[in-house]
């Protein structure tokens, strides 16, 4: 349990007294009879089933999404990808050319975009040898200016998870907001941070439904945290921030999660079966990382080679051998069985 924590003090100064845009749809959202009409957003009243703006708060969405996770809708913020979510995140508590945020590479490399976009410096501390955060140099790393720590477990694109005991000495010793980033939670055995959100004021944890639930073309992020947080968010979003069709796609899905559990069961036990294949049958792969991701990071004798050469091939992975601590890796999403075929059978006969 963390206490003394003033999220007051982290907020920007002009983003504290914003008065936020009043959307016609957040001053009138009830119809309380099928009589009633609108005619107050200047919509065009012709019926074809996206003529009318979106609901801003999601609620249908987020029902849905409480009743799975187990968290209260004023404990979630939707966002278009959660890099609309993490951009807000920026916004709300990083002054510009003052403040700083503190990223573990290697990692994703959206938060050192949004950094520079924001104008925010970002401190890098290395990750040690197996990927796991190194708690002590990353609080020597903070400042009075650092407001947030970004944490991606498992983490992309080394696959592991970070442990339970530094995220929570992180969470607990960390004076700003810690956000976690569980993209790929949903394919690891490690329980997710949610549980726990009620413990820790300074938790944000950001999930998806590009990956496991496989809608990365709606465009849908999640953001889960205090409500005193989400309340922030709320304000700067822009008010119709996730459209109407990604509200339907998402709820469709968010009803059939047999069909969600089943893709997932699938992809784990591909990776598992491709994991084994690799490292027994490919002679120039040196090691292949542990992962709880959807896909499988490698080490090989030469990456930029062997990425060349799977492309002639036609099959299209990620060369990760620039990134810190990734020399000559390779990350390669998990397919379907008949792709993670052609895969072995194109790094079969590479020489
Ligand atoms: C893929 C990925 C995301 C997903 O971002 P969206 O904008 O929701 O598609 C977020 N974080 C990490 C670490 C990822 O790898």
């Amino acid at each position: 349990m963390k206490t003394n924590f003033n999220l007051n003090s982290l907020i920007r100064e002009n983003i504290k007294s914003l008065k936020p845009y009043s959307s016609a749809r957040d001053e009138y959202k009830d119809a309380t009879t099928d009589a009633m009409i609108f005619l107050d957003a200047n919509e065009n009243p012709f019926e074809n089933g996206v003529n009318r703006y979106p609901d801003p708060q999601q609620n249908n969405v987020k029902d849905l999404l409480s009743d799975i996770k187990g968290v209260s809708k004023e404990n979630i913020l939707l966002g278009n990808g959660s890099d609309e979510v993490l951009d807000l995140i920026f916004r709300a508590f990083c002054e510009p050319k003052e403040d700083n945020i503190i990223t573990l590479p290697p990692t994703y490399g959206m938060y050192s975009v949004l950094a520079n976009i924001n104008a925010i410096e970002n401190r890098t501390v290395l990750l040690s040898d197996d990927f796991q955060p190194k708690v002590k140099q990353i609080l020597e790393a903070t400042d009075a200016n650092s407001k947030i720590l970004f944490l991606c477990s498992p983490n992309n694109p080394t696959g592991n998870s970070f442990s339970i005991a530094s995220v929570r000495e992180l969470l607990m010793k960390f004076k700003g907001l810690v956000v976690l980033d569980e993209a790929y939670i949903d394919f690891s055995d490690q329980k997710s941070w949610l549980e726990s959100l009620d413990k820790y004021p300074n938790l944000i944890i950001t999930q998806t439904l590009s990956k496991a639930y496989g809608l990365a073309g709606i465009r849908l992020g999640v953001c889960y945290a205090s409500k005193e947080i989400i309340k922030v968010l709320n304000n700067i979003k822009p008010p119709y921030n996730v459209n109407e069709l990604t509200q339907q796609r998402a709820i469709t899905r968010l009803q059939n999660l047999d069909e969600v559990k089943n893709e997932i069961a699938q992809l784990i036990s591909e990776r598992k079966r491709l994991k084994e294949e690799l490292e027994c049958c490919v002679g120039y792969i040196e090691k292949v990382y542990p992962s709880d991701g959807n896909f499988l990071l490698l080490k090989v004798d030469d990456a930029t080679k062997r990425y060349n050469q799977l492309i002639e091939l036609g099959v299209v992975i990620r060369n990760r051998t620039t990134q810190p601590l990734c020399e000559n890796c390779l990350r390669i999403s998990v397919g379907i069985c008949e792709e993670n075929q052609k895969l072995l059978r194109a790094l079969k006969s590479l020489s």
